[in-house]
């Protein structure tokens, strides 16, 4: 069938999408480290959870490693964004590794709610995905009192030492109409549950999936540019499903498959925290040539969120 028989395609830009404030201070951070210290920089994990960005860095000297043993003694490393336990510091220390932190500071927030609810003897439930490197970071704070829940469904199975004293915590970048079932089943399992003065899911995570709330119904085809390991923007492919839209996750235009397209009149476009925004002009350029398309960007909310970046990058 003709694409274009239809008329030209309407692509449905959700806003805010792409990069958040942590992400861009990580990603500066490990630049001017770059500039000032020349390469290479060490990097323990990816910086942000995203291909391009850390190929681009790698060409300019990074050097990502999986953990500190791959960092020569004495050598400057950078902490990625998504936080690191207190058992990698007190490694870095005994190497005498130079430490730039990049940790996102709303991810640094999780971590102080961690030590201040375990130091008044709570049994921490971390709602999260086992082996994200977030919650990793985040469960060794204070690992032999904290337990990660997954789903609605273990905390309903959940057992604590003592069901009066329960504090909840969660990984900054899930689903949020999922994650309030879960912390309504912890509720009903622990009625004496307390939780964080303001909520883990950080302003990213929930005004992009506010953002494609609203435009997923409307759109045939959901596209989502981010990375596979990418927290956030898994859980943006995954609720456009929930809204009944079909809905892909890509790394670039060069993802797109033009089948997808046929009958898709309108085309929703976001893209996770970590995905950088010359990624989503190349998806437009890519759907205009496979047929005359309209743009129309959905604003639902304007961030303003900036993070400074940490004195040991900024020589203040
Ligand atoms: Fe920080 Fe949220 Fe961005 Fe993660 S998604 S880096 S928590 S602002």
């Amino acid at each position: 069938a003709c694409l274009a028989a239809a008329g030209p395609r309407t692509v449905l830009l959700a806003a805010p999408r792409s990069f958040c404030a942590g992400v861009e201070r990580a990603i500066e951070i490990v630049e001017r480290v770059l500039a000032d210290r020349g390469a290479p920089v060490y990097v323990r994990k990816q910086i942000v959870h995203n291909r391009h960005v850390v190929h681009g860095l790698e060409r300019r000297g990074a050097v990502f490693v999986d953990e500190l043993d791959g960092v020569p003694d004495g050598a400057t490393v950078v902490f990625s964004a998504h936080g690191v336990s207190p058992a990698v510091r007190a490694e870095a220390a005994r190497r005498r590794l130079d430490v730039i932190d990049a940790t996102c500071p709303l991810v640094t927030k999780v971590h102080a709610e961690a030590r201040r609810f375990a130091a008044r003897g709570d049994t921490v439930v971390l709602v999260g995905h086992d082996g994200h490197e977030e919650v990793e970071g985040t469960l060794g704070e204070a690992p032999s009192r904290t337990v990660l829940v997954q789903n609605a469904e273990e905390a309903t199975r959940l057992e604590v030492p003592d069901p009066q004293r329960v504090s909840y915590l969660t990984q900054t970048t899930l689903a949020v109409d999922e994650t309030a079932e879960v912390v309504d089943a912890l509720r009903a399992r622990f009625p004496a549950l307390r939780g964080p003065v303001s909520d883990d899911i950080c302003y990213a995570t929930t005004n992009r999936q506010r953002a494609l709330a609203a435009i997923a119904r409307e759109s045939d085809l959901v596209l989502v540019v981010g990375s596979a390991n990418s927290s956030n923007s898994a859980r943006l492919v995954e609720l456009a499903q929930r809204h009944g839209t079909r809905a892909h996750l890509i790394d670039d235009a060069g993802d797109v498959e033009p089948s997808w397209l046929a009958g898709a009149g309108v085309v929703g476009v976001t893209a996770g925290a970590s995905a950088p925004p010359k990624l989503v002009d190349d998806v437009l350029t890519a759907l205009g040539g496979l047929g005359p398309v309209t743009v129309a960007e959905r604003e639902l909310t304007t961030e303003t969120v900036h993070f400074a970046l940490p004195p040991s990058v900024t020589g203040r």
